[in-house]
């Protein structure tokens, strides 16, 4: 069974679902799997017939922590402050910092077709008063709390540390805070904004006595969390395995779930992360592409896959710079299609393959039969054609297809062009970039004598349609000849790219007029020839 479905099977009654982000800078690749793994869940729980709520948290009220994200004028006044009181970066567009970050991201997931039931901000979550009783019940086990980061966390705070920061009533910060007292009765907390509490902010040095309630203070990050499972009743939420370890932060807040709030924590379905070219992608850390920058050259239904087909606890490592990850994304994205739609494909297909390949749609009420059985031109073909002067390759894929293409098989042409463009002006390795000469390149004449009757064998064999006709030709003959399959590429390779190195044969010499590519290859076969 398919892992997301293999969940949902095990869920009784109603499901809250829940995932939630800081909105500081750029969405990077890696931290979209998250996203795409609470939207899967969502969608099999769904299909399996439960009631399910998809919630997603934006965590405004965090303090700005990170200097670079800031202008150096900026830095100054904000460091520490709530994003959501931070101006917005880019000008006028948002009401704030976070607005700005976050819309960048909730229209990254929409792109991707990961559409929540509900996008709560925090800041207005502890503005209306929902968590004033969670502040409360953490105040009051104060003590407690502070055990909990000691037992499970070896994480010591002083005896007169309270699980809550204020927002300084004098610098705005809530980042510099720390809350040294609570009177119950009064319903009052006592604070100081220290300037060496924090090494990346400095607090301005008053402190005073506030009501807590109301949005005028937060919870810090562990309790915060244990709260938001308790006011929405979460019963799902994945996290990081980053946040996953022993004694790590969700540790922490399932702790504190159970001994100040009373209640089990959510399941949890630790993910582990995409390693991009090797490296971690981090999101703090700034590594890796950002989102916005890998969509132009993976559309979202092949985003989706590379992220929900492995299961979630096994880390996914992908190099956009390797020879061919993503034209191989693709290839695999159009085998799962292929599979769906009945036809047989090469290969083993993961368990559920149907629903792989559903989950991966962006439009999760889409007629999957239909999506399956939409024409599709493999991406190397295509990052081949676009580089063919004067090939009109509308016209070309109508001729392949063999029928008018569709409208849905239009536009998914058009996502894969501008795909392969984007991919051969980035990432594309130079061998999948061609040239193909206009005359017999000068190479050719050191070919030997068995390739040369290789490529004559392959002039005279009548000429296939595809690209995948090509390819099992040029490796048949080459097997008759007694030809090694390097040597006979290499052949053709230096007699259209005047090189010993490029894309898939078979599709460049399919993507090339039939009549052209007979007449190179009987010249190439008697080039250097004795006369
Ligand atoms: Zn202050």
């Amino acid at each position: 069974m398919f892992w997301a479905d293999e969940l949902a099977a095990s869920a009784t009654g109603r499901q809250v679902v829940n995932d939630s982000k800081t909105p500081s800078g750029t969405v990077h690749v890696g931290s979209l799997r998250g996203p795409v793994i609470v939207d899967t869940i969502a969608r099999a729980l769904r299909n399996a017939g439960t009631d399910v709520e998809l919630r997603y948290g934006v965590d405004d009220l965090d303090p700005m922590d990170a200097q670079a994200l800031l202008t150096p004028d900026a830095i100054e006044r904000f460091m520490g402050v709530p994003l959501a009181h931070v101006p917005d970066p880019a000008g006028d567009c948002h009401p704030s910092y976070a607005r700005h970050f976050a819309g960048a991201f909730v229209d990254t997931f929409d792109g991707l077709g990961i559409r929540p039931d509900v996008y709560y901000w925090m800041s207005e979550v502890y503005g209306s008063g929902a968590m004033d009783r969670y502040i409360r019940a953490a105040l009051d086990a104060a003590p407690k709390i502070r055990d909990i980061y000691r037992r499970v966390a070896n994480v010591n705070h002083p005896d007169d540390w309270h699980p809550l920061f204020v927002i300084c009533e004098t610098c705005g910060r809530i980042g510099t805070t720390i809350v040294t007292a609570w009177d119950p009765d009064a319903a009052t907390v006592r604070y100081e904004c220290r300037p060496d509490l924090v090494q990346w902010a400095s607090g301005c040095g008053n402190g005073g006595e506030v009501s807590p309630f109301g949005g005028r203070a937060k919870l810090p990050y562990n309790v915060d969390w244990a709260a938001k499972w308790e006011l929405f009743g979460v019963t799902i939420e994945p996290a990081g395995k980053d946040l996953s370890t022993k004694g790590g932060s969700r540790d922490r807040s399932d702790a504190v779930a159970r001994e100040v709030f009373g209640n089990e924590p959510p399941m949890n379905l630790p993910y582990e992360f995409l390693n991009i070219g090797g490296r971690k992608m981090s999101t703090s850390k700034g590594l890796g592409a950002a989102a916005t920058q890998i969509a132009d050259v993976i559309p979202p239904e092949q985003l989706r896959l590379l992220f929900l087909r492995p299961k979630p606890k096994v880390a996914i490592e992908f190099d956009p710079d390797g020879t061919d990850a993503i034209p191989r994304l693709f290839d695999e994205s159009d085998r799962l299609a292929a599979a769906t739609a009945g036809r047989e494909v090469r290969g083993e297909l993961p368990p559920d393959h149907e629903r792989v390949f559903s989950y991966s749609l962006v439009d999760a009420d889409a007629d999957v039969a239909a999506e399956a059985a939409a024409y599709r031109p493999a991406f190397s073909h295509l990052a081949l054609l676009e580089q063919i002067p004067g090939v009109d390759v509308v016209e070309r894929v109508t001729a392949e297809k063999g029928s008018p293409l569709t409208t849905r098989e239009r536009e998914l042409l058009e996502e894969r062009r501008a795909a392969a463009r984007a991919w051969l002006a980035t990432y594309a390795a130079d061998s999948a970039r061609i040239a193909v000469h206009e005359s017999l390149p000068a190479g050719a004449a050191e070919l030997d004598e068995v390739q040369r009757a290789y490529l004559a064998a392959l002039a005279a064999a009548h000429a296939p349609p595809s690209g995948e006709g090509w390819q099992a030709l040029i490796f048949a003959t080459a097997k008759e000849r007694g030809l090694p399959a390097g040597e006979a590429f290499r052949a053709i390779y230096v007699t259209f790219l005047g090189r010993p190195n490029g894309p898939r044969a078979g599709w460049l010499l399919a993507s090339l007029d039939s009549a052209f590519v007979a007449g190179r290859l009987r010249e190439a076969a008697t080039a250097g020839a004795p006369a």
